[in-house]
Protein backbone atom coordinates (compact mmCIF):
# COMPACT_ATOMS: atom_id res chain seq x y z
CA UNK A 1 0.00 0.00 0.00
CA UNK A 2 1.08 3.48 -1.17
CA UNK A 3 -0.04 6.65 0.93
CA UNK A 4 0.63 10.37 -0.34
CA UNK A 5 1.10 13.22 1.34
CA UNK A 6 -2.65 14.67 1.35
CA UNK A 7 -2.66 18.52 1.47
CA UNK A 8 -5.89 18.64 -0.18
CA UNK A 9 -8.67 21.33 1.45
CA UNK A 10 -11.37 19.05 1.93
CA UNK A 11 -12.39 16.64 2.21
CA UNK A 12 -9.03 15.72 3.24
CA UNK A 13 -6.38 13.78 4.78
CA UNK A 14 -8.11 11.14 7.44
CA UNK A 15 -5.91 9.47 10.12
CA UNK A 16 -4.66 5.80 8.71
CA UNK A 17 -5.89 3.88 11.82
CA UNK A 18 -9.47 5.12 11.93
CA UNK A 19 -9.45 4.11 7.85
CA UNK A 20 -7.97 0.58 8.24
CA UNK A 21 -10.57 0.51 11.56
CA UNK A 22 -13.22 1.05 9.32
CA UNK A 23 -11.87 -1.01 6.33
CA UNK A 24 -11.65 -4.37 8.81
CA UNK A 25 -15.69 -3.90 9.69
CA UNK A 26 -16.13 -3.06 6.26
CA UNK A 27 -18.27 -6.43 5.74
CA UNK A 28 -18.51 -7.87 9.48
CA UNK A 29 -19.17 -4.56 12.03
CA UNK A 30 -18.30 -5.45 15.43
CA UNK A 31 -19.87 -4.13 18.34
CA UNK A 32 -17.57 -2.99 21.68
CA UNK A 33 -17.24 -6.61 22.68
CA UNK A 34 -15.45 -7.41 19.48
CA UNK A 35 -18.72 -9.34 18.28
CA UNK A 36 -19.28 -9.53 15.00
CA UNK A 37 -22.90 -8.55 13.46
CA UNK A 38 -22.54 -10.33 10.49
CA UNK A 39 -23.28 -6.55 8.59
CA UNK A 40 -21.73 -3.56 8.01
CA UNK A 41 -22.12 -0.17 9.60
CA UNK A 42 -23.97 0.77 6.17
CA UNK A 43 -26.41 -2.08 6.50
CA UNK A 44 -27.50 -1.31 10.07
CA UNK A 45 -30.70 0.52 10.95
CA UNK A 46 -30.08 4.03 12.52
CA UNK A 47 -32.99 2.90 15.28
CA UNK A 48 -30.96 -0.24 16.47
CA UNK A 49 -28.10 -0.52 19.20
CA UNK A 50 -25.18 -1.36 17.16
CA UNK A 51 -25.47 2.20 15.16
CA UNK A 52 -27.03 4.02 17.92
CA UNK A 53 -23.99 3.23 20.04
CA UNK A 54 -21.59 4.62 17.27
CA UNK A 55 -23.57 8.02 17.52
CA UNK A 56 -24.47 8.78 20.92
CA UNK A 57 -19.73 7.54 21.48
CA UNK A 58 -19.03 10.28 18.22
CA UNK A 59 -21.22 12.96 20.08
CA UNK A 60 -19.61 12.11 23.30
CA UNK A 61 -16.17 12.02 21.99
CA UNK A 62 -16.71 15.79 20.48
CA UNK A 63 -18.04 16.90 23.76
CA UNK A 64 -15.22 15.61 25.73
CA UNK A 65 -12.14 16.87 22.88
CA UNK A 66 -14.15 20.38 23.17
CA UNK A 67 -14.99 20.79 26.11
CA UNK A 68 -18.38 21.51 25.43
CA UNK A 69 -20.89 22.46 28.48
CA UNK A 70 -23.82 21.15 29.38
CA UNK A 71 -25.66 24.23 28.30
CA UNK A 72 -24.79 23.21 24.45
CA UNK A 73 -26.75 20.62 22.20
CA UNK A 74 -24.25 18.95 19.53
CA UNK A 75 -26.27 17.92 16.53
CA UNK A 76 -25.15 16.12 13.22
CA UNK A 77 -27.00 17.27 10.03
CA UNK A 78 -26.66 17.25 6.69
CA UNK A 79 -26.16 19.52 3.60
CA UNK A 80 -22.76 20.77 4.20
CA UNK A 81 -21.81 23.75 6.10
CA UNK A 82 -23.68 25.69 3.39
CA UNK A 83 -26.88 24.44 4.29
CA UNK A 84 -26.29 25.99 8.10
CA UNK A 85 -25.64 29.37 5.77
CA UNK A 86 -29.28 28.97 5.48
CA UNK A 87 -30.43 27.45 8.51
CA UNK A 88 -28.83 29.50 10.96
CA UNK A 89 -30.91 32.28 10.03
CA UNK A 90 -34.01 30.23 9.24
CA UNK A 91 -33.84 29.05 12.87
CA UNK A 92 -32.40 32.12 14.52
CA UNK A 93 -33.02 35.35 12.69
CA UNK A 94 -36.71 36.41 14.28
CA UNK A 95 -39.02 38.97 12.06
CA UNK A 96 -38.17 42.63 13.12
CA UNK A 97 -34.36 41.80 14.12
CA UNK A 98 -31.26 42.29 12.25
CA UNK A 99 -28.26 39.97 12.08
CA UNK A 100 -24.48 41.19 11.73
CA UNK A 101 -22.00 39.37 9.55
CA UNK A 102 -18.71 39.96 9.35
CA UNK A 103 -17.04 39.31 5.79
CA UNK A 104 -13.24 37.89 5.33
CA UNK A 105 -13.31 35.86 2.41
CA UNK A 106 -15.36 33.64 -0.08
CA UNK A 107 -17.11 31.73 2.58
CA UNK A 108 -18.15 34.31 4.83
CA UNK A 109 -19.44 36.19 1.37
CA UNK A 110 -21.45 33.18 0.95
CA UNK A 111 -23.00 32.96 4.38
CA UNK A 112 -24.39 36.63 4.24
CA UNK A 113 -25.57 36.34 0.99
CA UNK A 114 -27.49 33.13 2.24
CA UNK A 115 -29.21 34.89 5.56
CA UNK A 116 -29.75 37.82 3.81
CA UNK A 117 -32.47 35.71 1.30
CA UNK A 118 -33.80 34.07 4.92
CA UNK A 119 -34.36 37.33 5.95
CA UNK A 120 -36.02 38.57 3.30
CA UNK A 121 -38.59 35.88 3.45
CA UNK A 122 -38.91 36.17 7.18
CA UNK A 123 -39.07 40.05 7.60
CA UNK A 124 -35.72 40.39 8.86
CA UNK A 125 -32.58 42.16 7.92
CA UNK A 126 -28.65 41.37 7.56
CA UNK A 127 -25.58 43.87 7.69
CA UNK A 128 -22.79 43.62 6.69
CA UNK A 129 -20.49 45.00 9.63
CA UNK A 130 -17.29 44.85 7.68
CA UNK A 131 -15.66 43.07 4.65
CA UNK A 132 -11.51 43.02 4.16
CA UNK A 133 -11.95 42.25 0.28
CA UNK A 134 -9.87 44.46 -1.53
CA UNK A 135 -9.26 44.21 -5.40
CA UNK A 136 -11.40 40.81 -5.38
CA UNK A 137 -9.37 39.23 -2.40
CA UNK A 138 -9.21 38.97 1.36
CA UNK A 139 -5.95 38.91 3.11
CA UNK A 140 -6.72 39.87 6.54
CA UNK A 141 -8.82 39.70 9.79
CA UNK A 142 -10.81 42.84 10.66
CA UNK A 143 -8.80 44.81 13.73
CA UNK A 144 -11.07 45.48 16.77
CA UNK A 145 -11.85 49.24 15.39
CA UNK A 146 -13.12 47.89 12.24
CA UNK A 147 -15.72 45.90 14.29
CA UNK A 148 -18.61 47.75 15.63
CA UNK A 149 -21.58 45.88 16.32
CA UNK A 150 -24.94 46.27 16.34
CA UNK A 151 -25.97 46.01 20.21
CA UNK A 152 -29.35 45.08 19.45
CA UNK A 153 -28.30 42.51 16.76
CA UNK A 154 -29.76 38.51 17.00
CA UNK A 155 -26.28 37.67 16.62
CA UNK A 156 -22.99 38.32 14.55
CA UNK A 157 -21.74 35.64 12.68
CA UNK A 158 -17.90 35.37 11.68
CA UNK A 159 -16.02 32.50 9.83
CA UNK A 160 -12.82 31.36 12.00
CA UNK A 161 -10.61 29.94 9.21
CA UNK A 162 -11.39 31.29 5.53
CA UNK A 163 -10.29 28.22 3.83
CA UNK A 164 -9.76 29.66 0.11
CA UNK A 165 -7.57 32.94 1.02
CA UNK A 166 -5.83 30.99 4.09
CA UNK A 167 -6.65 33.57 7.34
CA UNK A 168 -7.79 33.09 10.48
CA UNK A 169 -8.92 34.57 13.27
CA UNK A 170 -6.76 34.57 16.46
CA UNK A 171 -8.93 35.94 18.99
CA UNK A 172 -12.49 36.34 18.76
CA UNK A 173 -14.59 39.29 19.19
CA UNK A 174 -16.33 40.29 21.59
CA UNK A 175 -19.53 40.82 21.26
CA UNK A 176 -21.23 41.61 24.62
CA UNK A 177 -24.72 40.42 24.83
CA UNK A 178 -24.99 39.68 21.32
CA UNK A 179 -24.22 35.64 20.22
CA UNK A 180 -21.20 35.31 18.53
CA UNK A 181 -22.14 32.28 16.04
CA UNK A 182 -18.78 30.94 14.01
CA UNK A 183 -18.28 28.84 10.95
CA UNK A 184 -16.12 26.80 12.00
CA UNK A 185 -15.70 24.38 9.12
CA UNK A 186 -11.96 24.23 8.72
CA UNK A 187 -10.51 24.24 11.85
CA UNK A 188 -12.97 23.14 14.77
CA UNK A 189 -11.05 20.77 17.06
CA UNK A 190 -7.58 22.13 15.84
CA UNK A 191 -7.37 25.04 18.38
CA UNK A 192 -8.97 25.04 21.83
CA UNK A 193 -12.46 27.16 22.40
CA UNK A 194 -14.15 28.34 24.93
CA UNK A 195 -17.54 27.16 24.16
CA UNK A 196 -19.36 29.44 26.51
CA UNK A 197 -18.66 32.01 24.37
CA UNK A 198 -20.22 31.06 21.10
CA UNK A 199 -24.12 30.76 20.73
CA UNK A 200 -23.82 28.73 17.88
CA UNK A 201 -20.64 26.90 16.11
CA UNK A 202 -21.14 24.97 12.83
CA UNK A 203 -18.63 22.49 10.54
CA UNK A 204 -19.18 20.19 7.68
CA UNK A 205 -17.06 17.66 8.98
CA UNK A 206 -14.49 16.62 5.90
CA UNK A 207 -11.86 18.72 6.66
CA UNK A 208 -10.78 17.96 10.66
CA UNK A 209 -13.29 15.44 11.90
CA UNK A 210 -13.94 13.45 9.76
CA UNK A 211 -15.35 12.73 5.82
CA UNK A 212 -18.02 14.81 4.02
CA UNK A 213 -21.68 14.12 4.71
CA UNK A 214 -22.16 15.10 8.30
CA UNK A 215 -22.20 18.81 9.61
CA UNK A 216 -21.95 19.48 13.52
CA UNK A 217 -23.76 22.10 14.85
CA UNK A 218 -23.16 23.23 18.47
CA UNK A 219 -25.48 25.14 19.89
CA UNK A 220 -26.72 26.96 22.95
CA UNK A 221 -30.00 25.51 23.84
CA UNK A 222 -31.86 28.54 25.23
CA UNK A 223 -31.28 29.85 21.36
CA UNK A 224 -32.72 26.07 20.20
CA UNK A 225 -35.41 27.01 22.98
CA UNK A 226 -36.34 29.93 21.20
CA UNK A 227 -36.03 29.31 17.87
CA UNK A 228 -38.31 29.89 15.04
CA UNK A 229 -41.29 27.29 14.84
CA UNK A 230 -42.50 28.15 11.23
CA UNK A 231 -40.07 26.37 9.39
CA UNK A 232 -40.33 23.36 7.99
CA UNK A 233 -38.94 20.52 11.16
CA UNK A 234 -36.58 19.05 9.02
CA UNK A 235 -34.88 22.33 9.19
CA UNK A 236 -35.64 23.13 13.18
CA UNK A 237 -33.08 23.00 15.82
CA UNK A 238 -35.33 22.11 18.03
CA UNK A 239 -36.44 18.77 16.40
CA UNK A 240 -33.09 17.88 15.59
CA UNK A 241 -32.27 18.58 19.42
CA UNK A 242 -35.23 16.68 20.74
CA UNK A 243 -34.68 13.67 18.41
CA UNK A 244 -30.43 13.30 19.22
CA UNK A 245 -30.25 13.82 15.43
CA UNK A 246 -31.90 10.93 14.81
CA UNK A 247 -35.45 12.75 13.78
CA UNK A 248 -34.87 11.04 10.34
CA UNK A 249 -32.45 8.99 8.51
CA UNK A 250 -28.85 9.92 9.36
CA UNK A 251 -25.68 10.20 7.28
CA UNK A 252 -24.72 6.70 9.48
CA UNK A 253 -21.21 5.92 7.45
CA UNK A 254 -20.13 9.06 7.61
CA UNK A 255 -20.96 9.50 11.91
CA UNK A 256 -19.30 6.01 11.75
CA UNK A 257 -15.73 7.57 9.79
CA UNK A 258 -16.16 10.62 12.18
CA UNK A 259 -16.26 8.69 15.34
CA UNK A 260 -13.19 6.96 14.56
CA UNK A 261 -11.46 10.17 13.51
CA UNK A 262 -12.39 11.47 16.58
CA UNK A 263 -11.13 8.24 18.50
CA UNK A 264 -7.69 9.23 16.66
CA UNK A 265 -8.12 12.84 17.41
CA UNK A 266 -8.55 11.83 21.22
CA UNK A 267 -5.46 9.39 21.35
CA UNK A 268 -3.02 12.30 20.50
CA UNK A 269 -3.34 14.02 23.95
CA UNK A 270 -6.38 16.19 23.83
CA UNK A 271 -6.96 19.67 22.18
CA UNK A 272 -3.85 21.05 24.11
CA UNK A 273 -1.77 18.85 21.65
CA UNK A 274 -3.80 19.27 18.75
CA UNK A 275 -3.32 23.08 18.70
CA UNK A 276 0.36 22.76 19.29
CA UNK A 277 0.70 20.16 16.26
CA UNK A 278 -1.34 22.65 13.98
CA UNK A 279 1.39 25.91 15.55
CA UNK A 280 4.29 23.35 14.46
CA UNK A 281 2.87 22.23 11.44
CA UNK A 282 2.26 25.51 9.96
CA UNK A 283 4.99 27.11 11.65
CA UNK A 284 7.37 25.19 9.29
CA UNK A 285 5.77 26.61 6.54
CA UNK A 286 5.75 29.86 7.04
CA UNK A 287 9.06 29.85 8.34
CA UNK A 288 10.19 29.14 4.26
CA UNK A 289 8.07 31.98 3.03
CA UNK A 290 9.77 34.29 5.88
CA UNK A 291 13.57 32.70 4.72
CA UNK A 292 12.78 33.56 1.70
CA UNK A 293 10.33 36.37 1.15
CA UNK A 294 11.46 37.20 -2.73
CA UNK A 295 10.84 33.54 -3.74
CA UNK A 296 7.84 32.66 -1.48
CA UNK A 297 5.49 35.29 -0.85
CA UNK A 298 2.44 35.04 1.37
CA UNK A 299 -0.30 37.07 0.34
CA UNK A 300 -2.47 37.18 3.81
CA UNK A 301 -0.81 39.65 6.37
CA UNK A 302 1.19 37.83 9.47
CA UNK A 303 -0.94 38.42 12.03
CA UNK A 304 -3.85 36.93 10.13
CA UNK A 305 -2.56 33.99 8.86
CA UNK A 306 -3.93 30.74 9.19
CA UNK A 307 -2.58 27.39 11.06
CA UNK A 308 -4.98 25.14 8.78
CA UNK A 309 -4.71 26.57 4.85
CA UNK A 310 -1.17 28.04 4.42
CA UNK A 311 -1.25 29.92 1.15
CA UNK A 312 1.29 30.94 -1.22
CA UNK A 313 2.22 32.50 -4.14
CA UNK A 314 6.02 32.20 -6.47
CA UNK A 315 7.44 34.50 -8.59
CA UNK A 316 5.64 33.77 -11.96
CA UNK A 317 2.57 31.05 -12.88
CA UNK A 318 4.97 29.41 -14.63
CA UNK A 319 7.20 28.46 -11.36
CA UNK A 320 3.97 27.52 -9.44
CA UNK A 321 3.17 25.18 -12.13
CA UNK A 322 6.47 23.78 -11.77
CA UNK A 323 6.42 23.48 -8.16
CA UNK A 324 3.24 21.81 -8.27
CA UNK A 325 4.06 18.83 -11.02
CA UNK A 326 7.71 18.74 -9.21
CA UNK A 327 6.19 18.27 -6.13
CA UNK A 328 3.60 16.16 -7.41
CA UNK A 329 6.08 13.42 -8.52
CA UNK A 330 7.50 13.64 -4.60
CA UNK A 331 4.10 12.48 -3.58
CA UNK A 332 3.05 15.80 -2.76
CA UNK A 333 -0.72 16.27 -3.43
CA UNK A 334 -3.35 18.69 -2.83
CA UNK A 335 -1.15 21.92 -3.17
CA UNK A 336 -2.99 23.52 -5.87
CA UNK A 337 -4.64 27.07 -4.91
CA UNK A 338 -8.20 27.41 -5.08
CA UNK A 339 -9.27 27.89 -8.71
CA UNK A 340 -10.48 31.50 -7.81
CA UNK A 341 -7.08 32.31 -5.72
CA UNK A 342 -4.51 30.65 -7.92
CA UNK A 343 -0.98 30.01 -6.28
CA UNK A 344 -0.36 26.78 -3.91
CA UNK A 345 -1.98 26.17 -1.03
CA UNK A 346 -1.37 23.80 1.39
CA UNK A 347 -3.90 22.85 3.95
CA UNK A 348 -2.52 21.22 7.48
CA UNK A 349 -5.63 20.04 8.85
CA UNK A 350 -5.52 17.62 12.37
CA UNK A 351 -5.08 14.14 10.21
CA UNK A 352 -2.12 15.43 8.18
CA UNK A 353 0.98 13.64 9.81
CA UNK A 354 4.12 16.02 10.51
CA UNK A 355 6.25 13.81 8.67
CA UNK A 356 3.99 15.09 5.78
CA UNK A 357 4.98 19.11 6.76
CA UNK A 358 8.29 18.19 6.89
CA UNK A 359 8.25 16.68 3.55
CA UNK A 360 6.71 19.65 2.26
CA UNK A 361 9.02 22.09 4.05
CA UNK A 362 12.46 20.13 2.71
CA UNK A 363 10.54 20.44 -1.40
CA UNK A 364 9.86 24.01 -0.85
CA UNK A 365 14.07 24.41 0.72
CA UNK A 366 15.28 22.26 -2.51
CA UNK A 367 12.70 23.84 -5.03
CA UNK A 368 13.68 27.29 -4.70
CA UNK A 369 17.19 26.74 -4.28
CA UNK A 370 17.35 25.33 -7.77
CA UNK A 371 14.47 28.12 -8.81
CA UNK A 372 15.71 31.69 -7.65
CA UNK A 373 17.80 32.74 -10.03
N1 LIG B 1 -17.45 27.30 5.10
C1 LIG B 1 -16.12 27.11 5.01
C2 LIG B 1 -15.21 27.90 5.90
C3 LIG B 1 -15.62 26.19 4.09
O1 LIG B 1 -14.31 26.01 3.98
C4 LIG B 1 -16.51 25.46 3.26
C5 LIG B 1 -16.04 24.42 2.28
N2 LIG B 1 -14.80 24.55 1.78
C6 LIG B 1 -17.88 25.72 3.39
C7 LIG B 1 -18.31 26.64 4.32
C8 LIG B 1 -18.88 24.99 2.54
O2 LIG B 1 -18.97 23.72 3.05
P1 LIG B 1 -19.88 22.56 2.40
O3 LIG B 1 -19.21 22.19 1.13
O4 LIG B 1 -19.85 21.50 3.47
O5 LIG B 1 -21.24 23.12 2.21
Amino acid sequence: MSRVHNFNAGPAALPLPALERVQAQLVDFRTEDGQGTGMSILEHSHREPPYEKVHREAMRLLRELLSVPDTHDILFMQGGARAQFAFVPMNLLHAGKSADYVVTGTWAKGALEEATIVATMQGARVRQVVSTEKDGRFARIPTKDELSFDPNAGYVHITSNNTLFGSQWSSYPDTGSVPLFADMTSDLCSRKIDVSKFGLIYAGAQKNIGPAGVTVVIVSKDLVANGRKDIPQIFQYRVMSKNESLFNTPPTFSIHVMKETLVELSKKGGIEALEAEASKKSSMIYDRLDARPDFYRGPVEKASRSKMNVVFRLPTEELEKKFLKEAEQKQLVGLKGHRSVGGVRASLYTAVPVASVEALASFMDTFATANDH
